[in-house]
């Protein structure tokens, strides 16, 4: 490269949703010179972090408070990030299957969990409708009243127990910057240790600046989380938008669950309810959690993100109605408050206990320890034009060669799906061709046959199958 501070395409946040657009566009566009910055000194440090979320594969089958149309979009996007992790040498390191299913506890929700799974049946072949007595055979924990016997309320669950179900976001965010630098015919530059101060617009290009260079480039993807939306502000863009940070905190217990054990979502309640998760990096555990805390930074443990927290927060009256309009509901009044109470040492171990009791009946008190330093930062939006929260993922496309994304759940899962987007409109941008086909036939599958099979694990040999014995007990259930 002529001058190594010139680039095409420049990227900012080497997370996961940073990682995996400079991933696509070195491998499928003919984009030729793309640079990524990180202020940090690896890939991930911060909510793509392996502790720091749930580490879901999110499909759209147990979370109940996903549309038909949702559940689908998140499917296809983790489709394809099953589809590309199968194809990594180290695959096994990345992705994981364990069984899952979403449980409902009384009438109201049992017969919710019905309906689901009528609406749900076509879309998804692998799932079923598991009654107590099959519960009990995937997570025996599940169904074990406090006083010995069975529980008594009704419970039911949809779920499946052959898919992958979990994906290391961490490890899968180092994949694809690997992946990246393997591209022959390109320039791709990593810089770690980069912190993005400011940017500016010059002669129709970026001016990127760190504390120490200042990078050109002519298009420009913004992938850093809550400080997205700084460094959209800083351009002039994004202003009617504010940003809430919502926190999630986990405990751990001994291991008490096989597999992803969900709840069903109260749809008053802007953040899923808590489940019951294995931890892919500790082993002989269960993690509990997230809880939902808003908190005035950006980074969680990093009180220096809290001025940046100030800028992006940018209170005003719209801010303070939209705040209004959501604690004038009683269940997030009551929520807010229960989570605020989540993180008082000494009760909060009293209050949780209750919650995840909804899950495993006979957890102890002593059973529980809240897991320090684990759990990231939602940054969710609130439109000011509107007064109101968005859920998912955002996106400011400028149109003029600069976008910006915040990735709040499903951000992991859609990782992706979320590159691709702005993989194409870059390309449009600045000429350059895309290889669908390559695409396609490497993150798609080539077929309905090929799609089933990624994504429900065919593609592994059956030795290196830790849920063979799930499926064993499914056709013994079927038949
Ligand atoms: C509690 C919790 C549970 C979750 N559970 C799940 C789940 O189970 N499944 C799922 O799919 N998703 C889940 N998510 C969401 C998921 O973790 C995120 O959507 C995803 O990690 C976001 O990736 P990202 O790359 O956009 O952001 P991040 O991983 O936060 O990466 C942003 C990067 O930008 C860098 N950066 C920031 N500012 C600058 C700057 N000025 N200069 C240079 N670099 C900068 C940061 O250092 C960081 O590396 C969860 C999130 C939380 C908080």
């Amino acid at each position: 490269m002529s001058n190594p501070q010139q680039y095409d395409l420049l990227i900012i946040g080497a997370g996961v949703s940073g990682s995996a657009l400079l991933y696509s566009a070195a491998r499928y566009t003919g984009i030729k010179r793309i640079g990524i910055i990180e202020k940090y000194a690896a890939p991930a440090r911060v909510n793509s972090l392996s502790s720091n979320n749930s580490q879901t594969l999110h499909c759209g089958d147990i979370e109940t408070n996903y549309s038909l149309e949702k559940a689908l979009k998140v499917q296809r996007a983790a489709r394809m990030l099953a589809n590309f992790c199968l194809r990594q040498p180290d695959r096994d390191h990345l992705i994981y299957q364990y069984p899952k299913m979403v449980l409902g506890v009384g009438e109201r929700e049992c017969e919710l969990l019905r309906a689901r799974y009528r609406e749900l049946q076509a879309h998804y072949p692998q799932l079923r409708l598991l009654e107590k007595k099959d519960i009990a055979r995937i997570e025996p924990a599940v169904v074990a009243a406090r006083r010995g016997g069975l529980r008594e309320e009704p419970i039911v669950a949809l779920g499946s127990t052959d898919e992958y179900t979990a994906v290391n976001f961490e490890a899968l965010s180092r994949a694809f910057v690997r992946g990246a630098c393997q591209e022959a015919d390109k320039t791709v530059d990593v810089r770690y240790n980069e912190n993005v101060l400011h940017i500016d617009v010059e002669a129709e290009r970026f001016l990127v600046s760190s504390a120490t260079t200042c990078y050109q480039t002519r298009a420009l993807v913004v992938c850093a989380g809550g400080h997205s939306l700084k460094l959209a502000h800083d351009l002039g863009y994004g202003r009617h938008y504010s940003c809430l940070p919502v926190a999630g905190s986990y405990y751990f217990t001994p291991q008490v669950l096989n597999g992803k054990v969900y709840t069903v979502q109260n749809d008053k309640l802007p953040f899923a309810a808590i489940h019951g998760d294995p931890d892919v990096l500790v082993p002989g555990k269960t993690r509990f959690g997230p809880t939902a805390l808003i908190l005035p930074i950006l980074e969680r443990y990093n009180y220096r993100t809290l001025p940046d927290f100030l800028r992006v927060l940018r209170f005003d009256r719209q801010v303070a109605k939209a705040l209004w309009e959501l604690l004038r509901v009683r269940d997030i009044r009551r929520y807010m408050l229960k989570n605020i109470l989540f993180e008082v040492p000494l009760i909060r171990k009293l209050l949780f206990l209750r919650d995840a009791r909804k899950i495993v009946p006979t957890l102890r008190y002593r059973d529980l320890s809240f897991a320090n330093k684990v759990g990231g930062i939602r940054p969710q939006l609130i439109d000011k034009t509107q007064g109101r929260l968005l859920l998912g993922e955002a996106k400011i496309d400028t149109g003029r060669g600069a976008i910006f994304n915040m990735t709040p759940s499903p951000g992991g899962t859609s990782c992706l799906e979320n590159a691709l987007i702005d993989m194409r409109a870059v390309a449009a941008f600045l000429g350059a061709e895309v290889d669908e086909q390559g695409l396609a036939a490497e993150l798609l599958g080539s077929g309905d046959e090929s799609q089933e099979t990624a994504f429900s694990g065919r593609l592994l040999d059956d030795a290196q199958r830790p849920a063979g014995r799930w499926r064993r007990w499914f056709r013994r259930l079927r038949g």
